[in-house]
């Protein structure tokens, strides 16, 4: 052979082995077109496009308001909106959509009309599984229902009372699909505005006498509210219709300053609107809270915030329906205290003062919310109490203060422990360890089993002693250490835990008879497993040799 054709050889042989190597990694694409019948009933996303072979594509037929999407057709079949669609050649297919009903039937109609009838006077077995069996329809449209409760509520008997609300928030985002929780709550939002504006009107101009706690247009207004609060958080579609509520209720404010404005209230003349502005503004808040747009500035404005509320609703977000009942010196208190303690700790947003809206007694209309508090209008100064037994010094303190440092520490619980779990299970461990007696708990002003029947109020509790004077609870810890009482030391080093955010030092507090709260950073030393084993108060060292579940065993004082 020459060289010439062995060469010629060579090159034949590595130009075929590339070319199978090119075909065993050649893998085809394949077309996914999509298409929507009738045309603009709707649309397909992904809208189709070039996939590679064997890839798998999941479709979801989207229909537009007044259309419902009915099958697939062309290579896909079914009725679910979404499938998969596995691209092993050139694909099309159709969504086909039919146009939503536009009522639910007269037949259909009669009977949920019935059972909403029922279930508004009180839950009723029979009556909520026969409107779960209508509620539940996949195909009905929010035309549909809407069209169906504008009828159901324009009959002058029919109400929205507190248990025909609270039937409806499980159809309309608990039980049942995505869609059927979409398509009712677009249908009864548009409602519960008109309600809230219809009804707005309606109360102006009624006679007060009418206006009882049970009055349908009482019940109708604060109940429609409270759904749309619930809206806010559970909502399926949420941001644009959270960017609609809070655009309702700007409207709301500028057109009713009277009722839902920040300008004082008089209660007396105005029976339960305390209590509809306070919720109202609670939803604002919260629907606030939960958007990326900075309406701060432009709610503030709205609501005419000035001076140390409007400092407090842009700095810190907490918005104060008060109905201008506080005076400066309880709204600096406020101011202090929101700034003395860490924001990354609460997720605070609204406080209400029940007794300066009317809101209280036998009056009072239960408010919802998820990230408020609400707290006593006692003047600054009053209500001074030494929070401690007297194991060790007394110290008194102011009250106003000691409730919203309380009610804040609520939202501590809430939020920073809650989202914890180290810290959850660690104030679950304590409250186990310290069972029903007192005396093993730092707040044993209490009777015994109270923080087992009310556990929520057991980190709660403790703010009231460490905001007061945190070196006198310390010593009260201390105190009951040293009488075979481990718990309330344990109990004192967990708060302090949770106010060092991880960090390496915490917070200690004192706050005086005037509500002059004042903060110190105390240093810590944690173990390998990240407890507290030491405090340096000032020049004072305060060691505790723990156990592994990270119980005192014993004390180093300084
Ligand atoms: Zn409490």
């Amino acid at each position: 052979m020459s060289r010439r054709k062995k060469a010629g050889i060579i090159v034949g042989c590595v130009i075929a082995i590339i070319i199978i190597a090119v075909i065993a990694t050649y893998t085809p694409t394949y077309t996914l077109s999509v298409s929507v019948s009738p045309p603009g009933a709707g649309f397909v996303s992904p809208a189709g496009g070039q996939y590679k072979s064997g890839e798998q594509v999941s479709l979801t037929a989207n229909p537009i308001s007044g259309y419902s999407f009915d099958y697939w057709s062309g290579r896909a079949s079914g009725t679910p909106s979404s499938i998969i669609i596995t691209m092993d050649s050139d694909r099309s297919v159709t969504a086909n959509f039919v146009p939503a009903p536009t009522d639910i039937g007269s037949t259909e109609a009669q009977q949920l009309t019935g059972y909403l009838e029922e279930i508004s006077r009180g839950w009723d077995r029979p009556s909520v599984d026969g409107a779960n069996s209508i509620l539940s329809t996949e195909s009905l449209g929010p035309e549909a229902w809407e069209s169906f409760f504008e009828e159901y509520f324009s009959d002058p008997n029919h109400h929205f009372t507190d248990d025909l609300r609270n039937y409806l928030t499980y159809p309309t985002f608990h039980w049942f699909s995505d869609d059927v929780h979409a398509n009712l709550q677009q249908g009864l939002f548009s409602l519960l505005i008109d309600i809230i504006n219809s009804q707005t009107d309606a109360y102006l101009e009624s006679d007060r006498a009418f206006l009882t706690q049970e009055s349908p247009i009482v019940q109708s207004l604060h109940n429609s509210h409270r759904f749309l609060h619930t809206m806010i958080h559970y909502q399926v579609s949420s941001l644009e219709n959270r960017d609609n509520i809070i655009g309702f209720y700007k409207n709301l404010i500028k057109d009713n300053p009277n009722i839902y404005g920040n300008a004082s209230l008089d209660v007396d003349k105005y029976p339960f609107a305390g209590a509809f502005r306070a919720q109202a503004h609670i939803n604002l808040a919260e629907a606030l809270q939960l958007t990326d747009t900075i309406l701060y500035t432009e709610i503030a404005d709205i609501l005419e915030l000035g001076g140390i509320k409007r400092d407090i609703f842009q700095d810190y977000g907490v918005l104060l329906i008060d109905n201008n009942g506080l005076d400066t010196h309880q709204l600096e208190v406020i101011k202090s205290i929101l700034e003395s303690v860490p924001s990354e700790l609460h997720n605070l947003c609204s406080i209400t003062v029940n007794s300066f809206l009317g809101n209280d007694g036998d009056e009072k209309l239960r408010l919802t919310r998820k990230v408020g508090v609400n707290i006593f209008g006692n003047k600054v100064g009053t209500r001074v109490l030494n929070m401690f037994p007297n194991e060790v010094p007394s110290h008194l303190s102011d009250g106003f203060s000691r409730v919203a440092i309380h009610e804040l520490n609520h939202r501590v619980d809430g939020f920073h422990i809650k989202g914890n779990e180290t810290f959850e299970k660690r104030k679950e461990q304590l409250l186990e360890q310290a069972g029903v007696a007192k005396m093993n708990y730092l707040r044993s002003d209490i009777r015994d089993g109270y923080f087992q029947e009310t556990p929520q109020e057991f980190f709660a509790a403790i703010s009231n002693q460490y905001f007061s004077n945190s070196e006198h609870t310390l010593s009260l810890g201390i105190e009951r250490f040293n009488q075979g009482r481990p718990e309330p030391l344990n109990q004192f080093l967990f708060f302090a835990d949770v106010y060092s955010r991880g960090g390496s030092s915490t917070l200690f507090y004192t706050l005086d008879t005037a509500g002059n709260l004042a903060k110190t950073e105390v240093p810590i030393v944690r173990d390998g497993d990240g407890h507290i084993i030491e405090l340096h108060i000032g020049a004072e060292h305060y060691g505790f040799q723990l156990d592994t579940d990270g119980n005192v065993v014993s004390v180093i004082l300084p």
